[in-house]
């Protein structure tokens, strides 16, 4: 335990944590469970969470129906958390972040420089549950606290099947079924299952996708109309770029939504031989090595062509340092 936040929120009356724009389960699960562990060790403080509106697969945890959606003026914060993400893509809230006396931002991103006036960011954890879990004292969890922080965990870890899944992620992740929540629920409901239309969406994704750079590539993506046609939103296609990558010989997927004329979303995962964040960074985006995001404008093969040449460059940086290896053997 590196720094006690508990001890930096003593004299604090007013605490608000926030987290990324579209939150995932690691946001939604680490703004959770940091909002039940102040709640529960510091009676005397009000303590705000504010978030986009989740996705309602999140509504079994604990604080679901807490979260703030509609971010209204607010009197300056004491403490502010700006959790698994930096300052800048906390939408609504980061005029709370910017107003607040204290700022402490938690997080596991690469592209995280720190925007706090306290920052711990650990680019090598896998989840900013995970992050949270070693600044916690385990004597004062509670199943509600373990289940939100191993939400975090298995949505960013695919549940324990990336690179990014440690001995100590297990370690952790082991500790806290003990507590003695329902985890193969927990899993099912959150992870995998998938409505209908969400399932009818993935499979046109699927269907409709387009390989390139000699087959170590596929994209694929979903325009507003069709969106509209099902009824979806972009909360309902979270899980279509794992399952392109999940594709035999693909190094690097991609999935694209439309957000508007000639704007796109992306998302990026890679194997070992991209680093999307180093793509995203370059449009302005960010994330994690085989996991990143960014937003693009343009056309659908404007945005193709323009992400294709720096995974091509990616691709060749790849092939050239094992060439190396190769030949030094
Ligand atoms: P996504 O494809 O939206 O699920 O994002 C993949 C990973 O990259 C997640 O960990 C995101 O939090 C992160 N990410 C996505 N977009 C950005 C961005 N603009 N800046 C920093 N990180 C991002
Ligand atoms: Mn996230
Ligand atoms: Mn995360």
């Amino acid at each position: 335990m590196n720094f006690d936040f508990l001890e930096e929120c003593r004299e604090a009356g007013r605490i608000g944590i926030a987290g990324h724009v579209r939150p995932d389960g690691d946001c939604v699960g680490s703004c959770l469970g940091l909002w039940q562990y102040l709640s529960k060790c510091l009676p005397q403080a009000q303590v705000k969470v504010f978030l986009d509106k989740p996705a309602d697969i999140f509504k079994e945890i604990r604080g679901f129906g807490e979260i703030c959606s509609d971010f209204p003026e607010e009197p300056p914060f004491d403490v502010f958390f700006a959790l698994d993400t930096n300052p800048e893509r906390l939408g609504g809230a980061e005029k709370y972040f910017k107003a607040a006396d204290k700022t402490i931002n938690i997080d596991h991103h690469i592209s995280n420089t720190g925007g706090g006036s306290i920052n711990v960011i650990k680019p090598r954890t896998g989840s900013t549950c995970e992050v949270l879990y070693d600044l916690m004292d385990p004597k004062r969890l509670d199943r509600d606290i373990a289940k939100a922080l191993y939400v975090g965990m298995i949505h960013d870890t695919g549940v324990f099947q990336y690179s990014n899944t440690t001995p100590e992620t297990l370690q952790k992740a082991a500790q806290l079924i003990g507590y003695g929540f329902d985890f193969p629920k927990l899993i099912l409901e959150t992870f995998y299952q998938k409505t209908y239309v969400q399932a009818q969406v993935m499979g046109r994704a699927l269907m409709e996708s387009i390989r390139f750079l000699g087959g170590s590539c596929i994209v694929s993506s979903i325009d507003l109309k069709t969106m509209d046609f099902y009824n979806v939103e972009p909360k309902d296609l979270e899980g279509i770029v794992n399952q392109l990558r999940n594709i035999q010989g693909i190094d690097c997927a991609i999935f694209m939504y439309e957000t508007g004329v000639l704007e796109y979303r992306v998302s990026m995962r890679s194997s070992e031989k991209v680093n999307v964040a180093q793509v995203a960074a370059y449009f302005g985006g960010g994330g994690h090595a085989r996991a990143a995001g960014c937003n693009m404008t343009g056309t659908f093969h404007d945005c193709v062509n323009n992400l294709s040449l720096h995974i091509e460059k990616e691709l060749k940086k790849w092939e050239a340092e094992h060439d190396e290896r190769n030949h030094n053997h």
